[in-house]
């Protein structure tokens, strides 16, 4: 077979980096047309994928996309159009993919876990910086501020975590937790017979937790799972970290919340309206979303750039599991990670073991 054909979309530096190395020693240029030596023959082109660029995937195999490339159906009938025949997510989650339109036209595959540990870490990390006040006192002491005015933390010791979605990094997070000698409390729709937790309905998460970290996808059920009402639940001064999807949380109730006191800290890696700004560099530019403004302006609000994924570890396992399931799709005929929506509704999709969704 020729090689496989692939359009790699919104490609930043360490995605071509962390590719050529998978895909061993092809020719890098961010433009079309790039002839190589590595298992697959990758062009990388930085702009997202969109309704309007959806063009540059003609005659391309598979098109690679981010969290941030959203596959609509007008984007998905450009694609078949263009003959493309496989999506490979380079991410876990696939809320961004109409896979309810995409079932019987293209196969979409994913990377179902890259680095679980990289963003329970980084959770962690944004929750240690938030309440021991890190991130001020780094601007402090560079500034030869050595006043500690300001910068009371608690002990994590002994407080009440309650981690939404015990799947793969939700799991590590609690051992993390446990690390530190807080009490845990989760909430999943699939509660796990295998884990030793304490299983509790979502109303008591936000009614008991002095911490909630989120670990679940984003579905039409959970969308903005903490608004007003779940806020009026939650214990003063509680601290929300999100890693999983902005959406799970009504920025302008957030906001509300930080305003009148009743939100301790938020630990945001996610925003629901991040494709706009995140990932890009904005300074120097007028920001045009008040609310991510204002939240960036709060002094317990911590806003990292969807950056909880990015280490060492995971953009190589990033790019073999990308390549392995092209080259399984095209070679083998399936791949054991490709998705649907019939897959996305638990046991509902009836592929076999070896074949594909449909
Ligand atoms: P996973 O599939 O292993 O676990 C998800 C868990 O959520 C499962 O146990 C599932 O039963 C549960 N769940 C499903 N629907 C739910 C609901 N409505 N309410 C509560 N629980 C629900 O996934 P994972 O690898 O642990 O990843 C979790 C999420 O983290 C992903 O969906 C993705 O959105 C996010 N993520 C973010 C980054 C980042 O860089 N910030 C990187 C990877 C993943």
């Amino acid at each position: 077979m020729n090689k496989i054909k692939v359009a790699l979309f919104d490609a930043k530096d360490y995605d071509i980096s962390s590719f050529q190395t998978a895909n061993q020693s092809i020719d890098t240029v961010k433009a079309p047309s790039t002839e190589g030596a590595g298992r697959v023959e990758i062009s990388f082109f930085e702009t997202r994928l969109t309704e309007e660029t959806a063009k540059l995937a003609e005659g391309f195999d598979v098109v690679c996309v981010f969290v941030n490339d959203i596959l609509s159906r007008q984007v998905i009938d450009a694609l078949l159009q263009g003959g493309v025949k496989l999506v490979a997510l380079r991410c876990a989650g696939y809320n961004n993919v109409d896979i309810e339109y995409a079932y019987g036209k293209i196969h979409i595959v994913r990377v179902p876990a890259y680095s679980p540990y990289a963003v329970a870490e980084h959770a962690m990390a944004m929750l240690l910086t938030s309440i021991r006040r890190i991130h001020k006192a780094y601007q402090r002491t560079r500034d030869f501020n050595f006043s500690l005015s300001g910068l009371t933390g608690f002990d994590l010791h002994g407080k009440t975590v309650g981690v939404v979605g015990t799947g793969k990094i939700g799991r590590i997070f609690i051992d993390i937790c446990r690390g530190f000698g807080m009490k845990i409390l989760a909430y999943d729709k699939y509660p796990a017979d295998d884990l030793y937790v304490e299983y509790v309905a979502l109303e008591d998460i936000w009614r008991r937790s002095d911490i909630i970290s989120f670990h679940c996808p984003l579905t039409n059920e959970n969308h903005h799972m903490v608004d007003e009402h779940s806020i009026a639940l939650m214990k003063k001064g509680v601290v929300l970290i999100n890693t999983s999807r902005g959406a799970l949380i009504d920025s302008e109730a957030l906001l509300q919340g930080i305003k009148d006191r009743k939100i301790g800290a938020a630990c945001l890696d996610v925003y629901e309206e991040e494709s706009d700004v995140f990932f890009h560099d904005f300074s120097g530019h007028i920001v045009e979303d008040d609310t991510l403004a204002r939240l960036i302006s709060m002094p317990n609000v911590l806003v990292t750039s969807h950056q909880a994924f990015l280490t060492r570890e995971a953009l190589s396992n990033i790019a073999d599991t990308t390549l392995n399931n092209m080259e399984d799709f095209f070679t083998k005929g399936f791949s054991t990670n490709e998705i649907c929506y019939k897959c996305a509704n638990v046991g509902k999709c009836t592929r076999t073991h070896k074949e594909k969704c449909f």
